[in-house]
């Protein structure tokens, strides 16, 4: 209806004018499960699409305790001073159990989030990693939208939240720690790939010659592998977050990569491509979603998992059961 277009508008105004309450409750909008809330920031985030998209989107992950936040601190600082405004997300699925490590929580970043040009903001809690991808993917777009020409998504290297946040982002940068040996501290060899540039942190004091031996390693492991994008390969640095060192050598090689994908084309195709990606995500949840809250499906489910349960009936014939009576009735 005409007020709430006119309220949107307003909200959208206020955003792109760089008014960060406005920005924080765009983003309360989206985080959202109500379904009225789920409207508006629909038509928010179709208001604010054109202005969106100028950023650069940096996935930063890396174990527990490799030093996220601090590098985040580091390069979140050398960023402003070199004139960018930055926002910091984060995906961190594990927050709506344990409570506990919030990625990108203010307090982990204290100089970052007193600075004017940065924005910091926690992963939503209580949703699913699919529920969180889609926000953090929609939080992204209103940063942008807002101004900031670098958004960090922050996320914590167990398991599959790397794999989403590769898809949101244009550069995957993985921290690692020194001596990271055979195993490389418990990443598996598929979140390797997905990056773009890997550092070793740490390298500092006692830790240093480990350091240079993982740094050794990483770019042994790294020359078996597949490139990304091609024209560009992964390669190793190291720095330390804490000491402030090595910081600027990673940004003119984050700066490296933004250019020679450009210049290839690869930059917009990648982003063309998750777009795409992200539609199919949106249909296979609504899709569920709208199968989940129709009462004829939810009528036959339960002696449907109990068949599929007991073996009387194949998983997939049952699906298949279930979904062609669903799009009978339209
Ligand atoms: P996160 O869990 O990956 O976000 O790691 P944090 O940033 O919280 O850092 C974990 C611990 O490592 C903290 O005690 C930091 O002070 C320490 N740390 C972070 N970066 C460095 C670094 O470059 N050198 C050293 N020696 N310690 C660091």
């Amino acid at each position: 209806n005409a007020v709430a277009d006119s309220t949107i508008k307003e909200h959208a105004a206020q955003v792109t004018a760089g008014d960060r309450r406005a920005l924080a409750r765009a983003i309360t909008l989206i985080e959202s499960t109500r379904a009225d809330h789920r409207r508006q920031a629909e038509a928010l985030i179709e208001e604010l699409l054109p202005k969106s998209g100028k950023s650069l989107r940096i996935g930063i992950s890396g174990p527990p305790g490799v030093g996220k936040s601090t590098f985040i601190e580091a390069f979140g600082q050398y960023a402003i001073a070199q004139g960018k405004r930055l926002a910091v997300l984060a995906v961190d699925p594990s927050s709506r159990l344990s409570g506990g490590s919030i990625l990108g929580d203010k307090t982990r970043m204290e100089e970052l989030s007193r600075a004017d040009a940065a924005f910091i903001r926690p992963s939503p809690a209580g949703l699913t990693l699919g529920g969180v991808a889609r926000r953090t993917r929609e939080a992204l777009l209103v940063c942008e939208a807002a101004g900031f020409d670098l958004i960090i998504v922050e996320t914590v290297g167990v398991g599959q939240s790397e794999t989403a946040v590769a898809e949101m982002v244009d550069l995957f940068l993985l921290l690692l720690l020194p001596g990271s040996g055979d195993d490389l501290q418990g990443i598996k060899r598929g979140i390797m790939e997905l990056a773009d540039i890997l550092v070793i942190n740490k390298d500092d004091g006692d830790l240093a010659a480990a350091a240079a031996r993982s740094a050794a390693d990483v770019a042994n492991a790294l020359g078996l592998m597949q490139p990304r994008h091609q024209g560009w390969r992964a390669e190793v640095l190291r720095c330390s977050a804490l000491k402030n060192t090595g910081i600027d050598a990673i940004w003119a090689r984050v700066q490296a990569f933004a250019a020679t994908l450009r210049q290839s084309g690869a930059f917009d195709a990648q982003r063309r491509d998750q777009a795409k990606a992200w539609l199919w995500h949106e249909l296979s949840d609504s899709l569920i979603e709208a199968l989940k809250a129709d009462p004829h499906v939810a009528q036959q489910l339960g002696a449907l998992e109990t068949k599929v349960g007991s073996a009387k009936i194949a998983p997939g014939t049952a699906a298949r059961q279930l979904l062609a009576g669903f799009l009978q009735r339209g």
